[in-house]
């Protein structure tokens, strides 16, 4: 599609996310889409932070929100102004502020011209009056619609009300006509001045409603096109009354189909609470395990299937728990590990498709060809196996030093005990050794924990795979161990090449040349398992010193293993 507003205008979008939690992984499509669009047609892109529900809103969310477009690579020509990870800022601008809080003098000086101009007015029902009044229109089969009482009132009435101070909401009195909206994804839409009321613009709390000032921040910032997601389509009628009413030129619109879950139910942020409810319940936990939460909340939380738990509090609960949560936020799948090009990647393909069979793409390649015409108007479903699929491929694709250098900032990050705990050297060893085992950047790390635990709080698995290693055989694992540990404590260089060395030699010369005789109990007595990385480099990792006081730790834990 061209740009089909009225005027030549260069092309504006805008994301305007309401900052009161993490930004989802649907409102980053809408985000990336709009930025699309704007490159596209060299025009500009607004990020408008919409914080007029002060109970909510919250400026840690803005930040965190900005952060998390900034890391995808989904930087604003307007907007809040943001240092990128690399000190370059973005944002700036001259129609803002950008946060909707800080326009409220702008808001009020429109209200009072549609009031002046008798295109909307003040009502003074209170919440339970109009709730009686919805109950009572329910009762009776009636569609509710404000019955204008307002209108009514003398006068004098009104003039004392208002002199008095009296709580009120602003209504825009809708004009006696059919709307019809031009939907770049669902066609044409028409509503009927019946299914219509006079809704509120301006609230008791003397805060905008969204609709009041969207419409007013779209018109002064000058935006041409607006790209939302679909829950949004039922507001636009009243968005283009409202635009009437003032006066202001109407922008193209394009609706975006919903994602779902593989399973069809919506994408939402409780399917955390949802999978961290269902594993606690299989353990039996009637208590909190975790000082995040205390008993009563989790309780409650427990037996209220609509109860919602911190970001903070369920993630505690589920490493308790040993369950991975079901990522929905920006900020989950980057924790997980996952590179935002490819995020990027991904999630343009929910509900837009570039044709050809063309799967795999860089912001760039969207930049070009980016277009309404191909979104999808059916939902789409993310599946995150594919996601994990494409990450793969991404990270396999990467020279180790570059899977190093994003190793490390995801460390730096999440995980600030791995980067304590190594020099440069040996942690560019432990990511190199993972590079060809990881699916994500979280996996050196989730698979590598052994590295950071102190010697003496190791725990060894006690299944089959272990005793194997330690008790089976003749001479056994543990008999290995015995006989490696002196000739590892007199190797004068710690190096991949020395220790390798030694174990080849030792294997020669013990175990038939097999080196997993002996690299499997050495692999239990450093990592308290039976995987992890190469075993050259994971000794050569860990130092001569951790090596030799594992291994004498688990020899003193002999007789407590018994044969698998
Ligand atoms: N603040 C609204 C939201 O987060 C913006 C909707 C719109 O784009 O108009 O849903």
């Amino acid at each position: 599609m061209t740009h089909n507003t009225s005027d030549d205008r260069p092309v504006v979008t805008r994301f305007a996310p309401s900052p009161t939690g993490h930004l989802h992984v649907g409102g980053a499509r809408t985000a990336l889409f709009c930025w699309a669009y704007a490159k596209r047609h060299s025009g500009q892109f607004i990020l408008r932070i919409e914080d007029t529900d002060q109970a909510r809103s919250s400026q840690e969310s803005a930040r965190g929100i900005m952060d998390d477009l900034a890391w995808l690579g989904i930087t604003w020509d307007q907007g809040p102004t943001c240092i990128l990870p690399d000190g370059s800022t973005c944002g700036g601008g001259d129609r803002g502020p950008y946060f909707q809080a800080q326009r409220l003098d702008i808001y009020n000086t429109y209200l009072q011209q549609l009031i002046a101009q008798g295109k909307a007015y003040p009502a003074f029902e209170t919440p339970q009056e109009l709730e009686t009044q919805r109950k009572s229109a329910i009762a009776a089969k009636r569609n509710y619609r404000y019955d204008r009482a307002a209108l009514d009132l003398p006068q004098h009435q009104l003039d004392q009300w208002l002199a008095e101070g009296r709580e009120h909401v602003i209504r825009l009195k809708m004009p006696d006509e059919a709307i019809t909206v031009h939907d770049a994804v669902r066609g044409v839409v028409t509503v009927q001045p019946e299914e219509m009321d006079d809704f509120i613009i301006r609230k008791r709390d003397g805060f905008p409603t969204y609709h009041f000032a969207v419409v007013v921040d779209d018109a002064l910032m000058g935006v041409t096109h607006v790209l939302r997601g679909e829950e949004h389509l039922n507001n636009t009628p009243k968005h283009i009354a409202l635009i009437r009413a003032l006066g202001f030129d109407e922008p193209a619109y394009a609706h975006m189909s919903l994602t779902f879950n593989p399973d069809g139910s919506k994408m939402s942020k409780r399917d955390k609470d949802k999978a961290a409810r269902t594993a606690a319940k299989a353990a039996g936990l009637a208590a909190s395990p975790v000082a995040e939460i205390d008993d009563a909340t989790f309780s409650a939380w427990l037996k209220d299937k609509k109860a919602q738990l911190e970001p903070d509090q369920l993630r505690a609960l589920a490493v308790s728990l040993g369950i991975a949560l079901p990522e929905v936020d920006v900020d989950d799948f980057r924790r997980a590990g996952y590179l935002p090009e490819v995020l990027c990647n991904f999630i343009s393909l929910l509900g837009w498709s570039p044709g050809g069979n063309v799967e795999k793409f860089d912001m760039g390649f969207l930049a070009d060809r980016f277009d309404f015409d191909r979104l999808i108007k059916t939902p789409s479903r993310f599946d995150r196996g594919k996601l994990l699929a494409f990450n793969l491929d991404a990270l396999q694709a990467m020279s180790d030093d570059e899977f190093v250098r994003r190793v490390r900032e995801h460390c730096e990050r999440y995980h600030g005990d791995f980067i304590a705990h190594f020099d440069d050297a040996s942690f560019d060893l432990f990511a190199r050794s993972n590079h060809a085992r990881s699916k994500t950047l979280e996996d050196p790390v989730a698979s590598c924990r052994f590295f950071v635990v102190p010697d003496d709080e190791i725990e060894y698995e006690r299944g089959k795979p272990v005793r194997k290693a330690l008790v089976n055989g003749e001479p056994n694992g543990f008999a290995h161990l015995e006989a490696i540990a002196p000739l590892l404590e007199a190797l004068p260089r710690w190096t991949v090449d020395a220790i390798e060395g030694v174990l080849s030699e030792y294997a020669d010369a013990h175990a038939d040349g097999k080196l997993g005789k002996t690299a499997q109990p050495l692999r239990v007595a450093v990592t308290g398992g039976v995987v992890s990385p190469a075993i050259g480099e994971t000794l050569a990792i860990l130092g001569q010193v951790s090596v030799l006081r594992r291994i004498r730790r688990l020899l003193a834990l002999r007789e407590t293993f018994t044969a698998g």
